[in-house]
């Protein structure tokens, strides 16, 4: 146990964590919600000396501290850094640790976003790159050359679920002088801690589940490393990547219903992910917390839950996967997840349709795989909403 686990904030249950762990109130009226601190300087007390060290809001805002606090709560760590969006994060995790020279190890089965910051961008920077299935510890451990620095994983990965090893992975980026950052995204610090499974760096969207209800775009980064987050807050001051005040309002809204969001996102999961399996159209459904997941059990070791998200596949062609979407109402065909909303993707059409067809066939993603977030609705509706859909599709 690290030695933060022993303070009275830490013996407080996730809902209430949430909720009051370093609240802090505005002075002036002790509003219960925290103000938008909606600028973009600060007046110095007198030439020089700033309040509370805010000077400009490139470097730091109240507003957007406030949810740096909320996010370290649940992270277990000290500090916490918000961006503009997950990317962002990402990006200035890579200015941040990075220089050119340095060569990186990424999860084969990554955010496509992550997949153009390094091609289209950081490649420009002489920063190299290694695509491994670090479900295999031995292609990592074979895949790390004399400049390898950082190894960036995403578990559970998007979107055939497919789960890496966190504790395995920090084992060999340690041995070998690497860092290792986990984008948490899918679960949160409340359904898996990567830090406290050895991960050096904890990266969110938090426009996905901490958000909630698909208002803002938000990133974080959470370490215990003061050092390294000095740098990154560094960086990111430099670059401009800071959340804005307005965004990190809504986001702090959004995280005081967490926990409690995700124990129905999870049992509503649970619910349709069984629905599917039993279903004689779908072939496969990949979802950690069932018995049929191949990884069921390194699920259950460093998972506390398995999650809103899931994917299946549909015995159909990519027309069909389409028109089973499309007949859907009460399941919304967008990008994202996470939130309140059920939302659904065909990946081969959708996120993944740069890989050619073959590529997508060898990480899993065949035409009629679908991804579902699933949301809070009753589970009854979007089983019957699923249900009505495949039994139209299927009788053309
Ligand atoms: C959405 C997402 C990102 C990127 O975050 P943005 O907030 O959209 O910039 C990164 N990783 C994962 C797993 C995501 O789902």
């Amino acid at each position: 146990m690290s030695e933060s686990d022993s303070s009275p904030e830490n013996k407080l249950q996730p809902e209430t964590l949430a909720i009051h762990s370093r609240r802090v109130y505005e002075r002036e009226s002790n509003s219960i919600l925290f103000p938008i601190h909606q600028t973009a300087t600060y007046v110095h007390e007198s030439v020089g000396v700033l309040k509370a060290g805010y000077g400009y809001s490139r470097g730091g805002n109240p507003t957007v501290n406030a949810l740096e606090q909320a996010i370290s709560a649940l992270e277990g760590t000290e500090q916490a850094l918000c961006f503009r969006s997950g990317m962002a994060a990402i990006t200035t995790m890579c200015m941040g640790l990075l220089k050119a020279g340095d060569h990186v190890i990424l999860s084969e089965v990554i955010y496509g976003g992550t997949v153009r910051l390094f091609q289209q961008v950081l490649g420009n920077f002489g920063i190299g790159y290694s695509y491994v299935d670090t479900t295999d510890m031995d292609a990592v451990r074979a895949a790390i050359r004399p400049e390898s620095k950082l190894m960036f994983v995403e578990t559970p990965a998007n979107p055939t679920m497919k789960l890496t090893d966190v504790a395995a992975m920090a084992e060999i980026a340690h041995a070998n002088g690497m860092l290792l950052a986990v984008d948490n995204t899918f679960l949160t610090p409340l359904l898996q801690n990567v830090l406290n499974l050895g991960a050096d760096l904890a990266m969110l969207s938090t426009t996905k589940y901490i958000d909630g209800h698909n208002a803002t775009i938000g990133g974080s980064l959470a370490s215990h490393d003061v050092a390294m987050m000095d740098r990154l807050r560094l960086v990111r001051k430099t670059i401009g990547t800071i959340s804005s005040p307005m965004d990190a309002w809504l986001t702090l809204q959004g995280v005081k219903t967490l926990p409690t969001r995700l124990k129905m996102h999870v049992e509503n999961a649970g619910i349709v992910a069984a629905w599917l399996e039993g279903n004689p159209r779908v072939v496969r459904v990949n979802y950690p917390g069932l018995k049929s997941f191949p990884q069921y059990a390194l699920a259950q070791k460093q998972q506390k839950a398995a999650g809103g998200m899931l994917s299946f596949e549909l015995d159909a062609t990519t027309v069909q996967a389409i028109a089973f979407i499309n007949a859907l109402k009460l399941t919304t065909c967008a990008e994202s997840l996470g939130s309140v909303e059920s939302l659904i993707t065909n990946p081969a059409t959708a996120s993944h349709c740069d890989l050619p067809k073959a590529e997508r066939a060898r990480l899993g993603i065949s035409d009629g795989l679908i991804r579902l977030s699933v949301g809070l609705e009753s589970p009854q509706d979007l089983i019957a909403d699923f249900d009505r859909a495949l039994t139209e599709v299927f009788q053309k």
